[in-house]
């Protein structure tokens, strides 16, 4: 009666174990079968963007592309070519170097798309030039006027439209006039904000 018990007990629990063990086989096929699911809604995506790009919707194309990119977990090189292309057409420019490069890293020049990647990334590294430059313009165009200037522990600064004498000396036909400085009241200097407001312009002169 033991042994018949125990035999029982064998063939019940590896029973349990090949049912369970063709239950965990189902979940694996439905994951998989989900996951491949994913992957061609997710490559249905990239081709709209290359379809887009290629229509010459290009901000479209950038959803499209991006959508793509963010749910892929390793990047095909061609997605990498095509956003690479679109970047530039958007004006994201470095953007668009860094992917054309990367797509020539893994192409060479024998891929599909070597010889156009090569040309759109000279374009885009031409306008990223382009754009830097423009952007050093505007840095030489910092102005101190658009800053509060600092004048020191004295917090007065040598009124700089008299040099400090109080005077200012305006020669013409006439000869020369003399006319009281009417920035600093007599005292050759200014405070620290009249100073600032001196170089914005915005210092008002006594009559
Ligand atoms: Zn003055």
């Amino acid at each position: 009666m033991m042994k018949f018990g125990v035999v029982t007990f064998i063939l019940l629990s590896s029973l349990t174990c090949l049912a369970q063990e063709s239950e965990r086989d189902k979940i694996r096929m439905l994951e998989q079968q989900k996951e491949y699911e994913r992957l061609r809604l997710v490559r249905m995506e990239m081709d709209s963007g290359i379809y887009y790009l290629n229509r010459e919707q290009y901000e479209l194309a950038n959803v499209k592309l991006k959508f793509a990119l963010a749910n892929m977990r390793s990047i095909p090189s061609d997605l990498a070519f095509f956003f690479g292309k679109n970047s530039y057409f958007i004006e994201k420019y470095k953007q668009s170097v860094d992917w054309l490069t990367k797509y020539i890293q893994l192409k060479g020049t024998t891929g599909q798309y070597s010889s156009e990647a090569a040309g759109w990334l000279r374009k885009a590294e031409e306008s990223l030039l382009e754009e830097r430059r423009a952007e050093n313009i505007k840095t030489v165009e910092v102005l101190s006027r658009d800053y509060t200037i600092d004048c020191g522990p004295s917090g007065k600064v040598t009124c700089p439209v008299c040099n400090g004498s109080t005077v200012i000396i305006k020669k013409d036909y006439f000869g020369e006039t003399y006319k009281t400085c009417p920035y600093c009241s007599k005292h050759g200097f200014l405070t620290c904000e009249e100073y600032n407001l001196l170089l914005r312009g915005q210092l008002k002169a006594h009559p």
